[in-house]
C-alpha cells in the first residue's frame, strides 16, 4: 500500500513537470568549433533520461557479469602484489649496490603496481634522499602518519649524523626519546652526541640511563666510555683550579679503564703538582705495564726533579724491566741511557728492537744520536739518520676516524670532531 502510493507520487509529480514544460517551450543551442545544435528543451529531458536509463542498464549487466569480482579476484590481487614485491625487493637490491637512479625506476614500478604503500613510499623517500633531490615527497607523504615518525626521525639522524651536524642530531635523538626512553641505540646515540658536543655532565648522565636500562654497549666498550668522559671532566675542573677533585674524576676514570693512559698521564701530572711524588711513581708503573707512550717516557724522564742523573737511570731501568717487549721501553731505557753516558746499556736496548721487527724512525735516530755522543762520529750520525728516513714512523696519537695525527691525546679529534677515535697506534 506504502509502495503504491510512492509510486503514485512519483507519477503525478513526473506528469506535473511535463506538463510544466510543455507550456514553457524553449530551445537549447550548442555552439562549438563551427558546429550548431538546436534542440527542443523537450527533447533535451528526453535525452537525460535515456542517457541515465542507459547508464543504469550498464551498471546492471556489469554486476550481473560480476566484473567487479573479477577486478577484486584474490588470484589476481596476489599476482599483483608479487609483482609489487618483485619490483621493490629489486629496488632495494639496486639501493644496497649504491645503484639510486635505478632504485627510484624499480621503486616507482612497485608504487604503480600495488599503490602507495608504507614500505613503497619508504624505499621512494630513501631514495630520493640518496638522489639529494630539492624535494622529497615520499618523505612528506610518510610524516602525515604519526605511525611513520620513528622512522621519518630516523632517517633526519642518520643524515645529520653523517652530514656530522652534532647539535641537530642530538635534538633528534632527545625527541625519539621522549617517546622511547628505554631504547638502547637510542642511549647510545645521546652518550655519543653529548661527547662530540663536549657537553661532559649531560654525557654522563645518558650513560646512567644506560645502565639502568638494556645497554647497546659491551660492558668494557661502556666502561671506556666512562673513563673517557671522567677523564674530560677532571681536565675541566683542573682547569678551574681544583685539583683535588679532578684528581678524583682521574681515579674513577682509571678504575672504569684501567689501560687508559691519558687519564693516568693527567693524575701522574697533578700528583707531581701536589708534591705527591711516590703515588705519581706507583701510578706510572701501573700505566706503563699496560700502555706506555711517549707522553709517559717525557714525564718518567722527569718524574722527581731532585734526582741524580743516575737515580734517574736506576728507575727508569726498574719500570722499563717491568715491560720490556714494548718499543716505548727500549727507547726510554737507551734515552736515558745516553743522558747518563751509560754507552753499553743505550746500544744493548736499540739492538733489542733492531734485531726485532719493532724498530722505528726513532730507534736510528737514538742511534745516531749516541753515536755522536759516545764517538763523535758524525759520519756514523749521518748514515743512521739517512735509514732513520726509510723506516716507519713508531707509534703516534692517530684518529682512526680521519687518519690525522696529533702530540697528544683529545678526547674529540680536532680535525674531524668525532668522540674517541683517537688511539695510540701505528700509522
Ligand atoms: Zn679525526
Amino acid at each position: 500500500m506504502i509502495r503504491l502510493t510512492y509510486f503514485s507520487i512519483i507519477g503525478i509529480v513526473i506528469a506535473l513537470c511535463a506538463y510544466w514544460i510543455t507550456s514553457n517551450p524553449g530551445q537549447v543551442l550548442i555552439n562549438w568549433q563551427g558546429w550548431e545544435i538546436r534542440l527542443s528543451v523537450d527533447v533535451l529531458i528526453i535525452l537525460i533520461v535515456l542517457y541515465t536509463f542507459t547508464f543504469l542498464m550498464v551498471l546492471k549487466l556489469s554486476r550481473w557479469l560480476n566484473i567487479a569480482n573479477f577486478l577484486s579476484n584474490p588470484k589476481r590481487l596476489a599476482t599483483k602484489r608479487a609483482k609489487a614485491e618483485s619490483h621493490l625487493d629489486q629496488a632495494w637490491g639496486s639501493y644496497a649496490l649504491g645503484d639510486f637512479e635505478l632504485a627510484l625506476k624499480q621503486g616507482l614500478k612497485a608504487k604503480s603496481a600495488n599503490g602507495e604503500n608504507n614500505s613503497v613510499l619508504r624505499l621512494l623517500a630513501k631514495v630520493t634522499q640518496k638522489l639529494e633531490k630539492d624535494e622529497n615527497p615520499y618523505l612528506e607523504k610518510l610524516k602525515l602518519s604519526s605511525g611513520n615518525n620513528i622512522w621519518v626521525h630516523k632517517q633526519d639522524l642518520h643524515k645529520y649524523l653523517q652530514d656530522k651536524n652534532w647539535p641537530a642530531a642530538k635534538e633528534i635523538v632527545s625527541l625519539m626519546l621522549e617517546e622511547h626512553p628505554k631504547n638502547p641505540y637510542l642511549l647510545k646515540e645521546a652518550i655519543l652526541l653529548n661527547a662530540r658536543l663536549s657537553d661532559w655532565e649531560n654525557a654522563k648522565n645518558s650513560i646512567s640511563s644506560m645502565e639502568k636500562n638494556r645497554s647497546f654497549l659491551a660492558k668494557n666498550d661502556l666502561n671506556h666510555i666512562k673513563a673517557v668522559v671522567d677523564y674530560a671532566l677532571a681536565l675541566e675542573e683542573k682547569a678551574a683550579g681544583k685539583k683535588s677533585e679532578a684528581l678524583n674524576l682521574l681515579k674513577t676514570s682509571l678504575n672504569n679503564d684501567p689501560s687508559f693512559a691519558p687519564a693516568a698521564l693527567a693524575a701522574i701530572k697533578t700528583l707531581i703538582e701536589l708534591g705527591d711524588i711516590k703515588t705519581a711513581e706507583k701510578t706510572l708503573k701501573a700505566i706503563w705495564k699496560i700502555a706506555p707512550n711517549d707522553e709517559l717516557s717525557d714525564v718518567a724522564l722527569d718524574l722527581n726533579p731532585k734526582e741524580s742523573s743516575t737515580e734517574t737511570y736506576r728507575r727508569v731501568k726498574v719500570l722499563c724491566d717491568s715491560a720490556p717487549h714494548f718499543a716505548e721501553s727500549q727507547h726510554l731505557l737507551a734515552k736515558s741511557a745516553i743522558a747518563t753516558k751509560h754507552w753499553p746499556e743505550a746500544r744493548k736496548a736499540l739492538d733489542t728492537l733492531i734485531g726485532s721487527d719493532k724498530a722505528s724512525k726513532e730507534t736510528y735516530m737514538l742511534l745516531a744520536k749516541l753515536e755522536v755522543k759516545q764517538k763523535n762520529d758524525y759520519e756514523a750520525e749521518t748514515k743512521f739518520q739517512k735509514i732513520a728516513e726509510q723506516k716507519p714512523l713508531g707509534n703516534k696519537w692517530l684518529c682512526h676516524a680521519c687518519g690525522s695525527s696529533t702530540q697528544h691525546y683529545f678526547p674529540i679529534c680536532d680535525e674531524c670532531g668525532e668522540f674517541d677515535s683517537v688511539k695510540w697506534s701505528k700509522n
